[in-house]
């Protein structure tokens, strides 16, 4: 039986329909059909750069997904056909040595555990299986809407993430950089954090009126001047305890070493990777001496991280969806979000494709 998806065609070129086998469920795997499904920046990475886990001609993208089970593969005790789940972006195999150094998000090799639309066929598609389906996925709780827990994918996770690897506390001063998604549920993840003052960096506009709506008390954009000399504008020449990147590329890693205090913290979420090579200036930061604590991270999986996050917008501690700006519909609609994903018009935070309501 053949199913359609969107995809590559050629890796790093072109991406288009293609047609696949309906894959089969293993052992504690399953098949899924999409219910909600989000593109993403990354898919756009993914599907032009290189270095993102065997991405190749022909996979099918996509890895943010609320799914309906079709079918259980052997061994799976819990869940039963008909279910619907919160399927993170990040699937490991709990079975690795990895896992018990901490390393879960790279099970199996570096960045590893991020798998689906990346070393197998994503969830842009009739349908998709997912690994390991009851460690990985997590079921909807009463109250939480679809569009909501569609976030906790990869958005919030991720974003949250960021703030968990810059080490934020309460009364902190927090720079994130990139006010997409991703830097707003940073913001919203620092705010529930306890931060005290919250600088968002961004351009687009209607990302920059919700990194208020999420928590930052100031907005500054990196285009109309240095990021640094700006942030020290508003801060009377103080630098900052903790920053994220969430957004440009890996040039603003010496941006953040620079705004931050000696031993503040850096959480780095960005995957682009452009520029490849850095040319740093070490002196606007004691040549690495300053005890600064610098963290990049792939985005948490794992089914207690997305009930846990589930929770929060149970109780009402967040509402991710007020991101959600443009809507697709069908196979179609997804290669609509993708090229949104890649254009990024003006008005555009994030897309939402309705496959299987
Ligand atoms: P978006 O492209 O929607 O947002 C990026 C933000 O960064 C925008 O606010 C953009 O501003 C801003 N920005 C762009 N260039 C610069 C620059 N030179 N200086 C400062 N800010 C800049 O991306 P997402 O929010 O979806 O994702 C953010 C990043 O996180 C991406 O690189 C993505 O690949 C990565 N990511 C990483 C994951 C992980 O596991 N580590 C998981 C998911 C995503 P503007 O308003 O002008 O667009
Ligand atoms: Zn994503």
């Amino acid at each position: 039986m053949k199913m359609k998806g969107f995809g590559t065609i050629i890796h790093g070129e072109s991406v288009g329909f293609i047609e696949k086998d309906i894959p089969e469920p293993g052992e504690f795997e399953a098949l899924l059909e999409p219910v909600v499904i989000a593109p993403c920046t990354s898919d756009v990475h993914i599907a032009f750069e290189q270095g993102h886990n065997d991405a190749r001609n022909y996979r099918i993208l996509g890895h943010e997904s609320v799914g309906r089970i079709v079918k259980l593969g052997p061994g799976c005790k819990e869940y039963k056909v008909g279910d619907i789940v919160v399927v993170p972006c990040t699937t490991p195999n709990w079975r690795t040595l990895e896992v018990q150094d901490g390393a879960y998000q790279h099970s199996g090799g570096l960045c590893q555990g991020m798998r689906i639309g990346t070393s197998q066929d994503g969830v842009m598609a009739e349908y998709y299986l997912v690994n390991d389906v009851e460690m990985n996925t997590a079921k909807i709780p009463d109250g939480v809407p679809l569009e909501s827990a569609l976030m906790v994918s990869d958005m919030m996770t991720t974003g949250f993430h960021g703030v968990e690897l810059a080490g934020v506390e309460f009364g902190d001063n927090v720079v994130v950089i990139g006010s997409g998604p991703v830097g707003l549920m940073a913001i919203a993840a620092a705010k529930l954090r306890g931060a005290a003052r919250i600088i968002a960096v961004g351009s687009r506009r209607h990302c920059s009126e919700l990194a208020k709506f999420y928590g930052a008390s100031d907005v500054i954009n990196y285009k109309e001047g240095d990021i640094y000399e700006q942030i020290m504008y508003l801060t009377g020449g103080k630098k900052v305890d903790r920053t994220v990147i969430a957004g440009g590329g890996t040039e603003q890693l010496p941006i953040a070493y620079k705004l931050t205090r000696p031993a503040g913290g850096i959480g780095d979420l960005v995957a682009a990777d452009t520029p490849p090579r850095l040319n740093i200036d070490t002196a606007d930061f004691c040549r690495f001496v300053a005890h600064h604590k610098l963290s990049g991270g792939l985005c948490p999986g794992g089914r207690r991280r997305a009930e846990r996050l589930l929770g929060l917008i149970k109780y009402g501690r967040i509402d991710p969806s007020v991101m959600l700006t443009h809507k697709c519909y069908g196979l179609e609609g997804c290669k609509e979000g993708f090229e949104l994903m890649h254009k990024k018009p003006e008005d555009l935070v994030k897309p939402i494709v309705y496959m299987n309501v």
